[in-house]
């Protein structure tokens, strides 16, 4: 049975802004095991990508814990942290802009090995760029190429290899696919599963795509304006979502099938998201919540698992699936 690799509880992040306190992320938890994916979706600032960032501290968190193999990430001084930052790394949603233009592919994929001092002869590192090259799919040829002589599959490629080249077991993938043409999406998806299986990695893996996010996960937490509103199984929360936003995100997914997708009912989310400054006391999602009572818009619903493995912040999942 895997166990998990990283547990997050509780986890916080606020920022202080001239109109209020912006409630970034807001008491999110959940575990990943060992090898396996937690995808997690959400509309525009809902606080997926600060989630992720906040993990690996490059954003202080505000509160909660975050145990990565048992390891306390929160209380590590900048020199461990920095060791620990060969375990844990993270692949960008836009690869154009986190490459140096002025680095070629082989010194942008060299350069992590380098600062990290994993390998310091020079013959050695240039073989470990090829072969890491390799791994993603990047032609030997495009060795001494720029970013901006590359597409934006081949440029992500270079992203990824950056963050093998130091052999971490844990990734935060960013939305790495959301700047990339549909049609190149998928060979970066399947090349991320296809790493992982290969080197055992553990994914925590960002994006907006639900179909996407389907293929490559385990486990799916959806998250709302800060807070985590469902996780379970992909299978399970693809099938049978239960919380009344994840029900509407799900229905707006196309189907293939031109017949199965004019039958189908889309469920439509009414108004605006509100803001995350100084939010209101109560859940999250009661403004445009056509369940919601009263009592929704007092006390926050808590994450409770009402199936098996399947979590749900909602005070009416019963009623809303009844
Ligand atoms: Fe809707 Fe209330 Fe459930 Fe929130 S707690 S999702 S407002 S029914």
């Amino acid at each position: 049975m895997s166990e998990p690799l990283l547990r997050v509880e509780g986890l916080t992040k606020h920022f202080s802004t001239k109109k209020g306190l912006l409630h970034a992320v807001d008491n999110v938890s959940f575990t990943i095991d060992k090898g396996r994916t937690l995808g997690m979706v959400g509309e525009p600032g809902c606080g997926k990508s600060t989630t992720g960032r906040a993990i690996l501290r490059l954003l202080e968190p505000t509160a909660g814990n975050v145990l990565f193999d048992n390891i306390d990430v929160r209380s590590l001084d900048a020199a461990k942290l920095r060791r620990m930052r060969t375990r844990m790394q993270i692949v960008f949603q836009d690869p154009f802009s986190s490459l140096n233009p002025r680095m070629t592919v082989s010194q942008a994929i060299e350069e992590p090995i380098k600062l990290h001092g994993i390998i310091t002869d020079p013959q050695e590192r240039e073989e470990r760029v090829l072969e890491l090259m390799e791994t993603v799919g990047l032609a030997p040829r495009l060795f001494n190429t720029y970013p901006h002589e590359l597409d934006g599959g081949r440029r992500q490629r270079i992203g990824i290899a950056r963050a093998l080249a130091i052999e971490p077991e844990f990734i935060v993938c960013d939305e790495p696919i959301s700047a990339l043409d549909v049609s190149i999406q998928a060979q970066v998806v399947n090349l991320l599963i296809k790493l992982q299986k290969e080197l055992g990695l553990t994914y925590l893996f960002i994006a907006h795509d639900l179909s996407m996010v389907k293929h490559i996960s385990d486990r799916v937490g959806v998250m709302y304006l800060g807070s985590m509103a469902e996780f379970a199984d992909s299978d399970e929360l693809y099938s049978k979502p239960l919380h009344p936003y994840t029900k509407a995100l799900m229905s707006a997914i196309p189907i293939p099938d031109p017949k199965a997708e004019k039958e189908k009912k889309r469920i439509p989310i009414e108004g605006e998201i509100p803001s995350p400054i100084n939010p209101k006391p109560g859940c999250r999602f009661a403004a445009r919540c056509k369940y919601a009572t009263e009592a929704c818009k007092q006390t926050t619903p808590e994450l409770t698992e009402v199936l098996p493995g399947h979590f749900v912040a909602c005070h009416r999942v019963k009623e809303v699936n009844a």
